[in-house]
């Protein structure tokens, strides 16, 4: 480990009875003597503390050009599971800016799931095109391992199977390696299930059926989670509309399931029952929204919403319902999740079956209180975080002693 550095900023949160709010003791291994007096206004306290960051842990190996943030959020359901994103970021701050706020997502997505999970992510500096070694990921890996499971990581934009390989031979913190290694290999064929049973929810309260036999689909994109998706939907008896922006793969998806071919910038405009994002983030924006013409918008895509309080509402007003992204394509985190456990696809099915019910929860909750259906999202994830949070107050044979009590108690068994 020599040459390795460390800079670990932590915040622990200690729930109160009633809410999130947290006592901080912070703790920080920066030589204090160098350290300068407080300073109110420095940006990544302020950053933490605004959405109620645990931790965050910067990882520099120079020899290998290694360049590392791991943002954990809240770890009050179990340890922080989130991807590991490769991005030549334009500065540090768009780095942590990134992480601190993928971190989070990944907190509600877990807990909206029902996941015994908390919420973290990691981003490298660099080019995934460019810059990956066998010596930067096994660095990595070295520094996620030295979290004790407090942090573990997966495949996320510029990463793929091999490099988690590499982070693999230095830890066992690790989710998304190949089956063949035991692991769970591509998550999207379960992400399409999910997607499919967060669909057939929203049928369920728009028609009160549940059945997509008949219904008419507009389906964005033509790529890994789409292709099951449609599948999925044209064996029930879905008439789908399908686009992408390769015309060769869109051709090929529609041919097997008997779809009609749209023009990318024509699929927000068609006549359907349902639109299904599962392309790009940001497609219901100002540009698009008024062309929408289906009751229910659900798929896989992240980021849907372009700026999620002002698109969410406008759908509401409109009378579209809307089914949260991170719910809906919980499936991905699901499978990855499924590892922890010794993986079994059956049972990652099975799990991912759930979001047909944590779907039609969130509508009736937006239809009783009469909010977006994100923002109805967030509220139940933040119960769930709250309501185990006052239990884990509890001590119980599970509980551990730290530190020199801890070591004191241990030496006694
Ligand atoms: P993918 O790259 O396999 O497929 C995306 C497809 O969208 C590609 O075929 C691409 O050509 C097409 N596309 C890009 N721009 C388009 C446009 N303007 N119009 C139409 N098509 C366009 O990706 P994927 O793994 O299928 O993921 C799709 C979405 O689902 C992404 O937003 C991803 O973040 C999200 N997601 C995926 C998973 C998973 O398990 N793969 C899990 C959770 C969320």
């Amino acid at each position: 480990m020599k040459g390795f550095r460390l800079v670990a900023v932590t915040t622990h949160l200690n729930y109160s009875l009633n809410n999130l709010t947290h006592t901080i003791m912070q703790s920080t291994t920066v030589d204090k003597s160098t350290a300068k007096k407080e300073d109110t206004n420095f940006k990544l306290f302020n950053q933490l503390q605004s959405y109620e960051h645990e931790q965050i842990v910067i990882c520099s190996e120079p020899s290998v050009g290694l360049k590392a943030i791991i943002a954990i959020h809240n770890t009050t359901l179990g340890p922080a599971l989130g991807g590991t994103r490769m991005w030549p970021y334009n500065n540090e701050e768009e780095a942590i800016r990134d992480v601190l706020r993928l971190s989070r997502g990944m907190t509600y997505k877990a807990a909206i799931s029902g996941l015994n999970l908390g919420g973290g992510k990691a981003v490298i500096i660099g080019d995934p095109r460019a810059d990956k070694t066998e010596e930067l990921f096994r660095a990595f890996g070295r520094f996620v391992d030295s979290l004790g499971g407090r942090y573990i990581t997966a495949e996320d934009v510029g990463i793929d199977v091999q490099d988690m390989e590499w982070v693999n031979s230095e830890t066992k913190y690790v989710t998304g390696i190949p089956k063949s290694l035991g692991g769970s290999g591509d998550p999207s064929p379960v992400t399409a299930y999910g997607v499919y049973m967060g669909i057939k929810a929203c049928c369920k309260k728009a028609y009160d059926n549940d059945s997509v036999n008949g219904r008419k689909i507009a389906v964005q994109g033509a790529g890994h989670v789409s292709s099951y998706l449609c599948k999925l939907l044209a064996e029930e008896g879905a008439e789908l509309f399908i686009s992408d922006i390769y015309e060769d793969k869109v051709e090929e998806l529609a041919n097997e399931v008997n779809a009609t071919v749209v023009d990318p910038d024509d699929i927000y405009g068609l006549d359907v029952d349902i639109f299904s994002p599962c392309a790009l983030g940001g497609i219901v924006n100002d540009d698009t929204l008024d062309h929408f013409n289906c009751d229910i918008i659900a798929g896989g895509a992240n980021n849907v919403l372009d700026e999620e309080d002002k698109h969410g509402q406008m759908l509401m007003d409109r009378g579209i319902i809307y089914a949260p992204d991170y719910v809906i394509n919980a499936g991905g985190l699901i499978n990855v999740a499924s590892e922890l456990e010794g993986y079994n696809p059956d049972r990652a099915h099975q799990k991912a079956s759930k979001i047909y019910d944590t779907i039609l929860d969130i509508l009736e909750y937006s239809e009783e209180n009469d909010t977006p259906t994100f923002v109805s999202s967030n509220i139940l994830a933040e119960q769930r975080i709250n309501n185990v949070g006052r239990i884990h107050r509890i001590y119980s044979s599970k509980s551990e002693f730290s530190g020199h009590i801890g070591e004191m108690y241990r030496g006694k068994q």
